[in-house]
């Protein structure tokens, strides 16, 4: 007998028909004679509508009554989820996070896990149970009610799967797995059979969003092997697992795009010790994320000067540009300069790291699309590059034929 977590997704439960979905595959697991536990999200579009509501009232609702508000989203899910299996004669029970014995930090809607007690879980497992907890919540010791950050969920059946040391964790979603690109933009992606938890990370970095960031850190940590799958069919779907010696074959596992960014530059800066601390410290200070950086040292008028370019969450552009303008009277630079249009083009393998010449192949191919580069960063098994977003479909085409066909 296996013990068995399945989380699903917003879209896998956004009606009562895909609950009855669920109830109906839950089933079939369970008649296979293994333990199941499900973790479910809210119905899709439920979160936001929820912080739209709070929206409405004030701008900056109470972090503690956000999360009050956002875990009641989950609990309709558990409890529809019961409900459906119990119409379908099977014994099942839902369970809160905190329930489920799920404790947090007292971080109000990012909170961290610190551990988990699943007695309860093994209980009603025990006792013959399909048991569903809900996602994306948890208690702090002192009993206030947490959530984990967006796409939490994710994180709630990792972190499970690890407490539970269950012998499989499946995430279901609406797509088939992960791909080596997107498919709307390139015919000829197929999905993965596996992929290595660091690929997987540095594909969600550069924009490809299958799950939430901080649940591939923590099964990457606790190594928690799973497999992203469709709620919506048989297919199998991606293994994400550490890395095995045969990955390193595969040169570029997959490519990505990612619009969501914007480029700043900061123009004319003496070229002294401490002006880019200063410019990253005070962007910092505002909790904004800076993604790639490039400075270019050039000579003004006989004075050092230095324009420094870097990337930031297309969202943030306009808090990003006044801080700088803030610190224009400190730092003494000429002009500020922002452009929106801008795309960064991924490539992800662990393979980079055995076989060379794998930068070069990317500009050429770029360069004979007369794709121009803006910018260049490199990790491991990462390159990224920003282009012209207007460039960008046709650069994740060229580049994934260039490298997977
Ligand atoms: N319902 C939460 C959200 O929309 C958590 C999740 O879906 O994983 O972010
Ligand atoms: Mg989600």
């Amino acid at each position: 007998m296996a013990l068995i977590v399945q989380k699903y997704g917003g879209t896998s439960v956004g009606n009562t028909d895909r609950i009855k979905n669920v109830a109906r595959r839950v089933a079939k697991s369970r008649a296979e004679g293994d333990q199941i536990v499900v973790v479910v999200s809210a119905m899709s579009g439920v979160t936001d509508g929820l912080i739209k509501l709070s929206k409405e009232i004030t701008p900056l609702p109470s972090e503690r009554e956000m999360d009050m508000l956002l875990a009641t989203g989950e609990q309709q899910t558990i409890a529809l989820t019961a409900i459906a299996l119990h119409a379908a004669g099977i014994p099942a029970v839902s369970l809160t996070g905190a329930q489920a014995g799920i404790v947090t930090d007292g971080v109000h809607t990012k909170a961290k896990i610190q551990n988990i007690t699943p007695a309860e879980v093994h209980r009603l497992l025990d006792a013959g149970n399909v048991v569903i907890v809900a996602g994306f919540q948890g208690q702090t010791e002192e009993g206030q009610i947490t959530t984990l950050g967006r796409g939490g969920s994710d994180l709630t059946a990792i972190a499970l799967a690890a407490a539970l040391k269950a012998d499989l964790c499946q995430i279901y979603t609406d797509v088939d797995g992960v791909y080596t690109a997107d498919p709307r933009l390139v015919p000829t992606a197929h999905k993965l059979p596996e992929i290595s938890y660091d690929e997987m990370l540095e594909l969600a970095g550069a924009g490809a969003k299958v799950m939430q960031l901080r649940s591939v850190e923590f099964a990457k940590k606790f190594d928690v092997i799973f497999e992203v799958r469709s709620s919506l069919n048989e297919n199998p779907g991606t293994i994400v697992k550490e890395e095995t010696k045969s990955m390193e074959d595969v040169v570029v596992r997959g490519v990505s795009i990612d619009k969501n960014q914007a480029k700043i530059t900061v123009e004319g800066v003496p070229d002294q010790p401490g002006r880019a601390a200063r410019i990253f410290k005070a962007l910092s200070e505002a909790a904004i994320n800076v993604d790639m950086i490039v400075q270019n040292v050039s000579h003004a008028g006989g004075v050092r000067v230095t324009d420094i370019s870097f990337t930031v969450d297309k969202p943030d552009l306009l808090k990003a540009s006044k801080v700088i303008d803030g610190i224009r009277p400190d730092l003494a630079f000429t002009n500020v300069s922002t452009d929106e249009s801008i795309g960064k083009l991924s490539i992800v393998g662990v393979g980079m790291r055995s076989h060379s010449g794998v930068a070069a192949r990317m500009f050429e191919t770029l360069a004979s699309e007369g794709i121009n580069i803006g910018m260049i960063s490199t990790s491991e098994i990462k390159i990224s590059v920003i282009i012209d977003s207007k460039d960008g479909d046709r650069a994740v085409k060229a580049v994934h034929q260039a490298f997977i066909g």
